[in-house]
C-alpha cells in the first residue's frame, strides 16, 4: 500500500524540523513515498535522499518555486537535483532579491523615523527573510502594536515602505524546471482563490509552457478535490498531493500524510510521477 505525501518542508525554509527529524515524523505517520519541497532551496533533500534509502522508502526530491511577486502562485519541481547549478543560480539569485527589497523598505522606514537593525534582521531571518520579518522588528522596537499593523500601514501593497518582490514568472521557472529535466505542478490552487475562468486561462498558458502536473490533493483544496482531480484528468495533467506540513500544531498547514486517504487513485498517480521522474 502506497501512502504518499509529496508536499513536506524542513527548516531549510519556513518548516520546524531538519530533514531528520521530518523522516521519523515521515515513517511514523505510515507515509511509504514522499517529497520534501521547501520553497526556493533544496538544502535538505540530499539528507532526506539519504534517510529515505537507508530505510527503504521512495523518495521523490523535490522544490517549490515561489513566482509572480506578490500575488504569489507557488511552482512544485519534482526531481530536481539538490547540486543542479541552474536551479541553485536561480534560487541564489531569489535570495539577494529578498535581501535588497527588505533593505529599500527598511530605508523608506528608516526615513520615516523607524529605525530597525536590518542587518540584524537579514542574519537572523537566514535564507528567506522578507516582510513578516520587519513586521515583527516593528512590533518589538514598539513601533506597531502587531505585524498586522505593519501590514496594514506600512508593508501591505501601495503602503509607504512598500518595495514589490522581484521573483521569476510562473512561466520562467516552469520553463526553468523542464529544462532542468523536472516536472513542474502547479501547488495549491484553490489558495489563490481566483474565480474558473482565471484559472483555466492560467493552465492554458502554463501548460504551453510546460507545466505537468495539478496538485490536486492539497488541504486548501478540501471542498472540491473532486473539481480539480476531474479538470486535472481532462487537461491531461498528473494529479498529485501532500500536506503542506510545516510544523506539528499547526492551524494553518497540513499534518503528514493528511490528504492521502481522500486521494483514491493515489498508488497509481504518485507511482505515474515517481516513474517519470526517474525515467529521465
Ligand atoms: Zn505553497
Ligand atoms: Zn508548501
Amino acid at each position: 500500500m502506497t501512502h504518499p505525501d509529496l508536499h513536506l518542508h524542513t527548516n531549510a525554509s519556513d518548516g520546524q524540523m531538519d530533514a531528520y527529524q521530518l523522516a521519523r515524523l515521515v515513517q511514523r505517520a505510515e507515509v511509504t513515498l514522499f517529497s520534501v519541497t521547501d520553497h526556493d532551496t533544496m538544502a535538505a533533500l540530499p539528507a532526506a535522499a539519504d534517510w529515505a534509502d537507508e530505510r527503504g522508502l521512495a523518495f521523490l526530491p523535490g522544490v517549490e518555486i515561489s513566482t509572480e511577486g506578490d500575488e504569489e502562485v507557488h511552482i512544485l519541481g519534482y526531481g530536481v537535483k539538490a547540486d543542479d547549478p541552474a536551479l541553485n543560480e536561480c534560487f541564489a539569485q531569489m535570495r539577494r532579491d529578498r535581501e535588497a527589497r527588505v533593505r529599500i523598505m527598511g530605508k523608506r522606514l528608516d526615513e520615516m523615523g523607524m529605525h530597525l537593525p536590518v542587518d540584524e534582521i537579514i542574519r537572523q531571518a537566514g535564507d528567506s527573510v522578507g516582510r513578516p520579518h520587519l513586521g515583527r522588528a516593528m512590533q518589538e522596537a514598539g513601533y506597531v502594536g502587531s505585524v498586522s499593523e505593519a501590514f496594514e500601514k506600512y508593508l501591505g501593497a501601495g503602503k509607504p515602505a512598500y518595495a514589490p518582490r522581484p521573483t521569476p514568472s510562473a512561466e520562467e521557472a516552469i520553463r526553468l524546471l523542464r529544462s532542468r529535466g523536472a516536472v513542474p505542478v502547479l501547488a495549491h490552487p484553490e489558495e489563490y482563490q481566483w474565480p474558473d475562468e482565471k484559472l483555466l486561462s492560467r493552465l492554458d498558458q502554463w501548460q504551453r509552457a510546460g507545466l505537468m502536473g495539478l496538485e490536486v490533493y492539497h488541504p486548501a483544496n478540501r471542498q472540491r478535490y473532486a473539481f480539480y482531480d476531474q479538470l486535472a484528468r481532462s487537461r491531461g495533467l498528473l494529479v498529485t498531493g501532500g500536506s503542506d506540513f510545516h510544523r506539528e500544531n499547526d492551524g494553518h498547514h497540513g499534518q503528514i500524510g493528511e490528504t492521502a486517504p481522500a486521494w483514491k487513485n493515489a498508488v497509481r498517480d504518485a507511482w505515474t510521477l515517481y516513474r517519470l521522474v526517474n525515467a529521465n
